[in-house]
């Protein structure tokens, strides 16, 4: 039985519209889209219903009301993060930005310079990369990850030696939830005078950010991972990068002239923002920012930490389930697989039952091919779970274990 405590924070599931339609709903899938709650669904919806214009375009009230809103967001998510606006910009998602990344950087790659990248790597942190280290004769070297504690090897700084010209590195792991000592990364990487380039995508919704104790050069992640909406991405870009970052993608609200012979982008973030800016997502991602830090002040870190920390104790005791390495670090979600019993027959079992995970490669073939798997089902925690979302998890999983073996 997995413990209930009384008088604590119990999670925020009425914050949530989508159980009242749906009260049987056990969604534990929150790793691949977090529920968006209805304060941040409202805020989107307002400012389409009254605030509306395309910003930093228009001289007239609304398009200068939407300008105000787009950068007082990305001043509020700026601070969230630990850094300022002239630093934040914002994308379609994080694989947007991670590419975004990859195509802009201006850098005088020599063949047989080494890219670094870390085996838990979500493809997106991976193949942007892989693309670039192809193009110019670029050399890939991994940071392994133990197939039986989930951990770096002790000496994974070597990897990071002088050819290396950039590292990077998940803040945490999407299939095991491993948090990876990305500060410690990040230094190194600074030391042998390589870019870092952290992915938060996971980590966003479960870990405080703080870039500049971070101390990486870029970090991404997307809205729809901490309960925005999809189609936001924001990513840090220090100073210091921008000046090696040309934008990737050219067009409208990017320029400072454009004349037939040159043109000449703008000088701040905005040159990395070509189109129309998708100002309605990004409002909808500060008041999404606003309502997970209030409900960490709450105790939702505690919370749905412990409700997967429970969950995975419950599972050990099932001999016929094995659960991947689980370091003490480690997001509120886990994988497993059954060595007798599909992933996707689990899940699709799991389905009928009214209960959402997620089964396959997740988007992280390296390390689930580098530890012998082709697919793993994941269960992934959010603020509206529920110790008896746990309970009818273990419940269905038994059953399951009496169909299938
Ligand atoms: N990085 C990690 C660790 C992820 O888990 C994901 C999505 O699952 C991504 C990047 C890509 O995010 P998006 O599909 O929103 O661009």
């Amino acid at each position: 039985m997995i413990n209930r405590s009384k008088g604590q924070y119990s999670g925020a599931r009425e914050a949530f519209a989508l159980w009242q339609q749906q009260p049987d709903l056990v969604y534990l899938d929150s790793a691949a889209s977090c529920q968006v709650p209805e304060i941040v669904l409202q805020r989107y919806l307002d400012y389409y219903r009254g605030e509306h214009a395309n910003a930093h375009r228009g001289a007239y009230p609304m398009a200068q009301h939407a300008t105000e809103l787009l950068e007082q967001a990305r001043s509020y998510l700026a601070r969230w993060l630990g850094t300022d606006a002239t630093q934040l910009v914002f994308t379609a998602g994080a694989t947007h930005s991670l590419n975004l990344l990859a195509q802009g950087l201006r850098i005088d790659w020599q063949p047989g310079d080494e890219l670094v990248v870390s085996r838990a790597e979500h493809h997106a942190n991976f193949l942007p990369w892989q693309r670039l280290a192809e193009q110019h004769q670029l050399a890939l070297r991994w940071l392994d990850l133990d197939p039986t504690t989930g951990q770096l090897p002790d000496d994974w700084a070597e990897v990071i030696g002088p050819r290396c010209k950039l590292v990077a590195v998940t803040l945490a792991s999407n299939i095991t939830g491993q948090v990876l000592p990305v500060q410690a990364i990040c230094q190194r990487a600074r030391s042998v005078g390589a870019i870092s380039c952290v992915d938060a995508a996971q980590a966003v919704s479960a870990l405080p950010i703080d870039v500049t104790s971070l101390g990486c050069d870029a970090l991404t992640f997307s809205a729809h991972k901490m309960y925005g909406v999809t189609g936001c991405g924001v990513l840090y870009a220090a100073t210091s990068l921008q000046s090696q970052l040309d934008p990737a993608w050219l067009g409208g609200g990017m320029v400072a002239q454009v004349t037939p012979s040159a043109s000449q982008w703008l000088a701040g973030v905005q040159k990395y923002e070509a189109g129309t800016p998708n100002t309605a997502a990004v409002v909808a991602c500060a008041e999404a920012a606003k309502w997970l830090e209030e409900q960490r002040q709450l105790g939702l870190g505690d919370y749905v930490q412990k409700l997967a920390d429970d969950c995975v104790v419950e599972l050990r005791k099932r001999p016929w389930l094995k659960v991947l390495p689980r370091p003490s670090a480690a997001l509120p979600l886990f994988s497993f697989f059954a060595p007798a019993i599909h992933a996707f027959d689990i899940a699709s079992f799991l389905a009928e039952q009214n209960i959402a995970v997620r089964a396959g490669s997740h988007c992280a073939q390296p390390l689930l091919s580098h530890w012998q798997h082709e697919a793993v089902v994941r269960v992934s925690f959010g603020a509206y779970n529920t110790p008896a979302d746990c309970e009818r998890l273990l419940a269905a999983l038994d059953e399951a274990y009496q169909l299938f073996i």
